[in-house]
């Protein structure tokens, strides 16, 4: 038996694109054994090799879809994935049953078993492969990682059952993005919560540190796919973090810092083909840095904006709850509520709004206004930075370089924390917006 409290703990999670083949696999096992403290180990399931490749859990998706539907698909689809787990397999030398576990998952998929199942097989079968390459033990998410009856994530029981699973080894690989509901049906998380998993793991075995392993030498100050070479942020907090992430640096899963965060794990994130590189530290406080008055700018597409006007609006008390209350009934959540005299504007995810035209006809019952229309294509971006709230005319410096850019502002709205600033500007100014607020804050 094991105590989590004999020396340092380092929970170690591997992204998608550092296990997508054999040699990756390799480098991984060289990083973990490195470090006799890396002992929970949660990997992805096999990502990207190049850039048009398909990363498994994308083709497990289709594998469902065609059992579903019959046909040749089928079969084509599962050669493609016995092909990329062989080559792993092979790739490694080791002695591994791929064909029974392959054949338990067809016979699974075309019985009916759902989506979820089958995309959560990536992750279940490299973690497989890969515990019997390290010799760590194997413990399946599916005994440990707990979901409600109403597909939400269960943080108490997973953390009992997680603690116990773990506390019997030393040494464990954890696959990631998975778990399972109260009936023993698997439920995963969304898309890319390999992350969670691993914030679960260290917090499970109290471990000192959480290294998120990736394809980058850390946080960026801008998505590298946006912004050239963005610098590299050497420490970040939770809070910035979330604000980030939420809003599309994508590099570590929105919701992977609430389990770490309330007792004070750091994450680091590294990279996987730099593993010299110290990465990013994500701390509960940091100092304000001087030179970098901003920590981070990330967005999204996709948002509409329902913008309502009526003369005197602000008079007119419970008039923002009578709105809100639609937006309830049709459960839409919303994004942000910017607001004038006689304007409120209701800024929401475009996918939410199906049912747009019973929606304005409600407002129109509820609030008796004026004049109510949508804009659509809306990108929203946020400036964030900790040390925004002590220096003065950061704001005006956005303001400035966007309009610089000749941008239009849609939408404007600052956190009651002074952590951040989000604009709201058409879609297709969304990277040349980027572009230009990260060169008046990088010229520092
Ligand atoms: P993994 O497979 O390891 O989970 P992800 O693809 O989920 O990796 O996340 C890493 C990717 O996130 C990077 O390759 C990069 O393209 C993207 N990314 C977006 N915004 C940022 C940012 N601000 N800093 C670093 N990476 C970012
Ligand atoms: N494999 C899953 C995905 O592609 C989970 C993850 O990689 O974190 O979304
Ligand atoms: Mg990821």
């Amino acid at each position: 038996m094991n105590s989590f409290n004999n020396g340092t703990i380092k929970t170690v999670k591997f992204g998608g694109s550092s296990l997508a083949d054999a040699e990756c696999l390799k480098k991984v096992a060289t990083i973990i054994k490195a470090d006799a403290s890396r002992r929970y180990v949660v990997p992805s399931a096999p990502g990207k090799r190049f850039k048009e490749d398909e990363k498994v859990t994308d083709m497990l998706y289709a594998l469902h879809r065609a059992a579903a539907e019959g046909g040749a698909a089928f079969e084509e689809t599962y050669e493609k994935i016995y092909t990329r787990f062989d080559g792993i397999v092979k790739g490694l030398g080791i002695d591994f049953p791929l064909a029974e576990e392959l054949e338990i998952i067809k016979k699974n998929l075309l019985a009916g078993y759902g989506s979820d199942y089958a995309a959560s097989r990536g992750e279940y079968l490299n973690g497989k492969i890969l515990a019997a390459y390290i010799g760590f033990a194997f413990v399946d998410p599916a005994t440990a990682v707990a979901f409600k009856e109403n597909g939400a994530f269960d943080a108490g029981k997973t953390d009992e059952l997680l603690g116990k699973a773990l506390a019997e080894h030393e040494y464990a690989v954890v696959p990631g993005f998975y778990g399972a509901l109260p009936d023993g049906a698997i439920k995963t998380f969304s898309r890319g919560g390999s992350d969670v998993t691993g914030s679960l793991v260290a917090k499970a075995v109290n471990a000192d540190i959480y290294e998120n392993w990736t394809d980058v030498s850390g946080f960026l100050m801008a998505d590298p796919r946006i912004v050239d070479s963005p610098k590299q942020i050497r420490t970040i907090t939770y809070r910035e973090l979330r604000e980030l992430s939420y809003m599309g640096a994508t590099v570590l899963h929105e919701d992977a810092i609430f389990p770490v965060r309330k007792i004070g794990i750091p994450i680091n994130i590294r990279n996987t083909n730099i593993p010299e590189e110290p990465g990013t530290m994500i701390v509960a406080k940091a100092e304000v840095d001087a030179e970098n008055l901003i920590t981070g700018i990330a967005g999204r597409r996709g948002f509409s904006a329902i913008i309502i006007e009526k003369d005197m609006m602000n008079q007119e008390i419970g008039f923002g709850r009578r709105v809100l209350d639609v937006f309830e009934k049709f459960g839409i959540s919303f994004e942000h509520l910017p607001s004038g005299i006689d304007t409120l504007s209701v800024v929401v995810e475009s996918k939410s709004l199906e049912k747009v035209e019973n929606i304005i006809e409600e407002l129109y019952k509820a609030t008796e206004a004026d004049h109510i229309y949508v804009e659509n294509e809306i990108a929203l971006i946020a400036v964030v930075g900790r040390g925004m709230i002590q220096a003065r005319g950061t704001a005006a410096r956005v303001f400035a370089a966007i309009s610089h850019a000749g941008v239009n502002v849609k939408m404007i709205d600052q956190g009651s924390s002074e952590l951040n600033i989000i604009v709201g500007v058409k879609e297709e100014d969304f990277e040349k917006t980027i572009k230009a607020i990260y060169e008046i804050f990088d010229n520092e």
